[in-house]
């Protein structure tokens, strides 16, 4: 069974790895990264990593468990990006470790359809989502536009604003900018308001 797209939406490869996580919610609703080898799954499903993979790949537990802290690090980077607050210090320290980890297995790759891009040089499958995470969350800090980063004010999901004037509100306008509009209508009519 594929993963919902839905899941790659954020419009960062940084994001979408936080939302594979319902950090909302204690105990959360739903993780895609249940086990080591969802992780994997997930990173096939992403383009990050090759459809076959051996069997071997599968990381062993210590290493799943540092994927699971480095991703809750960054998903509390990006959710403090979205409060406009500066990052705490510790998580900032932790993220500069891993950037120090992951750009020494890094290197520029060239591709026509591409360009030029910083690739993971190793072989390691979990190294490489783990990578990718890493150089996404770089790229936007670099990038002067980490006011783009929002959280979905219906569902909590954290997505890349690439409005002209930065005014999206919600992951999605199908699902939850419907819904929210549903429900602000709903209360209006409620209130014996007239309707816009
Ligand atoms: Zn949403």
């Amino acid at each position: 069974m594929g993963i919902n797209p839905v899941f790659f939406s954020g419009g960062l490869s940084c994001i979408d790895f936080c939302n594979t996580l319902d950090y909302l919610r204690t105990p959360p609703r739903y993780d895609l990264f249940w086990n080591a080898a969802a992780l994997l799954e997930w990173g096939q499903a992403a383009g990050i990593l090759p459809a076959d993979l051996p069997d071997a790949a599968i990381p062993d537990e210590a290493a799943f468990a540092r994927a699971l802290e480095i991703r809750a690090t960054l998903a509390r980077l990006l959710l403090s990006f979205t409060r406009l607050e500066t990052p705490d210090a510790a998580d900032f320290a932790l993220f500069n470790s891993y950037l120090q980890e992951t750009s020494a297995r890094m290197g520029l790759v060239f591709t026509d359809s591409k360009g030029y891009f910083l690739a993971c040089g190793s072989d390691d499958p979990l190294e490489k989502v783990l990578c990718e995470a890493v150089r996404s969350t770089a790229d936007l800090l670099l990038s002067n536009q980490i006011g783009r980063v929002k959280q979905c004010e219906e569902c909590g999901w954290l997505f890349y604003d690439t409005t002209r004037n930065r005014s999206r509100r919600w992951c999605d306008m199908k699902s939850c900018g419907n819904r929210a509009k549903a429900r602000r209508h709903y209360g209006r009519v409620r209130q014996g308001l007239k309707q816009d």
